[in-house]
Parts: structure tokens; C-alpha cells; sequence
């Protein structure tokens, strides 16, 4: 089994489920006693929020490559930036480490794909769905069509990551919100909606709507504990 590294902390909400769900896979596929070799490092969030609004995504990217040197020296084979989010410093995380980062984008459309959807709705920060790093890539390496909410429910939705989930606040006023974007979206022709936020399925189940609904933190977590195994 390989050793998984997790760059945690943003938040620790989701990080905590990464943990779970990581634990839990290696169980069920393994059986007995078995659990996950991992390794963890977590930063304080509210370091890395000010480093985003602020602009300075070159010295969030050192942050996390700081980070992912420590986990490369306590063992790691490869590593999950555990967010979406912080994907826009993927390639200097990987670069400053010399570990291969296991991208939640790319995981993510496996799945999207493998349930045959072409055209897809993509909820997550402001920076995830309006910025090039995520939609592009959904778009030019895996070929999917997407869309995002109108600018009004995008800061909706931003707002209600960092002021609420990020804290531990699901509100059921909120999860009413976003699940009347997802039907505006759904409305629109998307096939399936991505939950682009690690803490957003912390709010939104996938049984909460008809169409399909891609939990990012479940979905890349099982992506490693399948690369650990293999
Ligand atoms: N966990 C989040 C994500 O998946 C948002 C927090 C952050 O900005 O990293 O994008």
C-alpha cells in the first residue's frame, strides 16, 4: 500500500471527512483491521483565505509546497490538496516537492464521464468557477461542457463556503439556495452538477436532487485509496 499525503486544513471541515472516507475504503476493500498509511499536514485557514483575497496565489502556492516537502519526508508517495480551490497552485505544489499531486479536477470527470454526461453544472468559490484552472480543464483535457451559475448566485454561493461551511453552519435556509441553483441549472441542460467545493457535500447530499451530483471530497478520497492500492 502506498502512503497517501494530504494537504489539509482548508477547511479542516472537509479534511476531516477526507480522513474518514480514506479509512473507511482501505477498510472495505482490504477487511480486518486494515486502514490507510497517510500522512497529514494542516494549515491554518485563515492564513490561506487572506493569501487568496488578497491576490497572492504566488506565496499560497509556497505555502503548500512547504507543506508537501514535510509530507514527502514523512513518506508520501503522492498527494491530495484537499479543496478545489487550491488547485490553482497544483502545478507549483508539484514542482516544489517532486511528489505527483492526485488532481481533483481530474478525478472528479472521470466520474462525470463514466456516468455519460456531457454537459455539466459546477458549483464551488468564486476562484473555482469563474477562474480558468478548474473549468478549463474540465473542458479542454476531458472534453466537458460547463456551465456555471449567474454572477448573483455565484457570490450566493461563495459567500455561504466561507462564512458558513468553512465554520461547521449548515443552514437549511442555504442548502433551499443551492438547491434552487441546481435546478436553474438542471433547467438550463446540465446533465449533472459537480459539488466543486470540498465542504459543499457537507450540506448538499447527492440524494437531496434527481440528477446526479458529484461530491468532490468522496469522490477524489476513493480516486487515492484506488492509486494506494494499485
Ligand atoms: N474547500 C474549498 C474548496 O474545495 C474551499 C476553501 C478554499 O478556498 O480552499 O474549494
Amino acid at each position: 500500500m502506498k502512503t497517501i499525503g494530504l494537504l489539509g486544513g482548508m477547511s479542516w471541515q472537509s479534511t476531516v471527512e477526507y480522513y474518514r472516507i480514506i479509512n473507511e475504503e482501505v477498510a472495505n476493500r482490504l477487511g480486518g483491521l486494515h486502514s490507510a498509511k497517510l500522512v497529514m499536514s494542516s494549515i491554518d485557514f485563515a492564513e490561506m483565505e487572506e493569501l487568496q483575497h488578497t491576490n497572492r496565489w504566488t506565496e499560497a502556492g509556497e505555502m503548500l509546497a512547504g507543506q508537501a516537502r514535510g509530507l514527502k519526508s514523512a513518506g508520501a508517495d503522492f498527494l491530495l490538496i484537499c479543496a478545489n480551490t487550491m488547485h490553482k497552485v497544483a502545478g507549483a505544489v508539484e514542482a516544489g516537492c517532486g511528489l505527483p499531486v492526485l488532481h481533483i479536477a481530474d478525478t472528479t470527470a472521470d466520474e462525470v464521464k463514466r456516468a455519460g454526461i456531457k454537459k455539466i453544472g459546477l458549483l464551488g468559490t468564486r476562484y473555482t468557477m469563474e477562474e480558468d484552472f478548474y473549468r478549463v480543464r474540465l473542458a479542454e483535457k476531458h472534453g466537458l461542457e460547463v456551465m456555471i451559475p449567474s454572477a448573483d448566485d455565484r457570490a450566493m454561493i461563495n459567500r455561504v463556503i466561507y462564512d458558513e461551511l468553512c465554520r461547521g453552519i449548515t443552514r437549511p435556509e442555504s442548502k433551499k439556495d443551492y438547491l434552487r441553483v441546481i435546478q436553474t441549472m438542471a433547467d438550463g441542460g446540465a446533465g449533472g452538477i459537480i459539488l466543486g467545493c470540498t465542504e459543499i457535500e457537507l450540506l448538499v447530499k447527492p440524494t437531496d436532487f434527481s440528477l446526479p451530483l458529484f461530491p468532490t471530497t468522496k469522490i477524489h478520497a476513493q480516486a487515492a485509496v484506488e492509486l494506494a492500492l494499485a
